[in-house]
C-alpha cells in the first residue's frame, strides 16, 4: 500500500453470485497516493478495518483492511486498480482511464485487458 490519503471506502458489500445483480459492488479502499501526480490507487475486495475513515492519511505498510470475496469474484483476491487524477467523487467513471491487476496468489497474477491487452491472462 502507498502513502497517501483515503478518498473513498466501501465496507458493507457482500459476494455476488454468478449472474445475479450486484448492487453494492465490492468492498474497497481508494487512496490518493502522494508523489504520483494525483493518481488514485484502488484496493478492491478489501474490507477496510473499522478505524479507517475517508480523509485519513495512511502510510506505506500500514494495515488498511482484509481481502475478501465481496462483489463479483470467483475467489477471494486482491484487485489493484489505478485511476487517473481528478475529482475523487468521480474516480469510477468510465471516461476516467484506469488499469487493473488482480493477485490471487503468487502463481496467479492477472493483468486485466484494459491495462495491457497482450498481457491478459483472464479471470477475475
Ligand atoms: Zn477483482
Amino acid at each position: 500500500m502507498q502513502t497517501g490519503k483515503v478518498r473513498y471506502l466501501r465496507r458493507d458489500s457482500v459476494h455476488c453470485p454468478e449472474g445475479a445483480p450486484c448492487p453494492n459492488n465490492d468492498n474497497m479502499v481508494l487512496i490518493e497516493a502522494y508523489g504520483s501526480a494525483g493518481y488514485y490507487t484502488g484496493y478492491h475486495h478489501v474490507k477496510p478495518i473499522p478505524e479507517l475513515q475517508e480523509g485519513m492519511e495512511v502510510e506505506a505498510g500500514q494495515m488498511i483492511g482484509h481481502i475478501d470475496s465481496s462483489g463479483r469474484t470467483s475467489t477471494p483476491h486482491l484487485h489493484l486498480a489505478r485511476y487517473t487524477p481528478g475529482d475523487s467523487a468521480t474516480w469510477w467513471q468510465q471516461d476516467r482511464g484506469d488499469c487493473h491487476w488482480a493477485i490471487h496468489g503468487v502463481d496467479n497474477f492477472v493483468i486485466m485487458p484494459d491495462c495491457c491487452p497482450e498481457c491478459y491472462i483472464g479471470g477475475h
